[in-house]
């Protein structure tokens, strides 16, 4: 896996103040998208337990509320960011916010996606769509995109949203 970077505080992605890894590659091709560089696979840099380590650290600060994974598809490096949350959470447990161009139905319905959604808490899910583009939107692009409490949506087996 490669990632473009890592953010020790943003504040941008979800709520408080976040670390996040934005992964590199993604095939979803949204026009306009936020992150155009991030949708090469070859982009960025190669990911090792060196940065692991680091976001490890970074979260262990009290200022920081959780972890946001983003790119780039994360579900598109779902295999290794499988390894990498369950690295974190045996030392910290924190929220983890995802984000995906896939919607919800599409990833419960990918054994492997499914496994990935699993570890996490908040998605934001849906391909950035520019006629649906509101910038009065808090944490997404466009009004498609939805805000899924993960936990509760799985127990209850349909979606349930963490905030409009
Ligand atoms: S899913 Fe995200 S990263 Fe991928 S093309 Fe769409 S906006 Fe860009």
């Amino acid at each position: 896996m490669r990632y473009g970077q890592i953010r020790k505080y943003d504040i941008s992605n979800g709520v408080g103040i976040r670390s996040s890894i934005f992964v590199t590659g993604c095939t979803h091709a949204c026009p306009n998208c936020f992150n155009e560089e991030y949708q090469d696979f070859h982009a960025g840099e190669l990911w090792t337990d060196i940065q692991t380590q680091e976001v490890i650290e970074y979260l262990k600060d009290p200022q920081v509320a959780g972890l946001t994974l983003l790119g780039g598809e994360p579900f598109q490096n779902t295999k290794e960011l499988i390894d990498i949350v369950q690295e974190i959470k045996k030392e910290i447990q924190k929220p983890i916010w995802v984000y995906s161009g896939y919607t919800w139905e599409e990833l419960i319905s990918n054994p492997l996606q499914l496994e990935l959604l699993k570890e996490c808490d908040i998605l934001v899910d849906g391909r950035f769509q520019e006629e649906l583009k509101d910038l009065m939107l808090r944490f997404r692009g466009s009004s498609n995109q939805r805000i899924i409490d993960i936990q509760k949506s799985l127990q209850e087996n349909r979606v349930i949203l963490f905030m409009e």
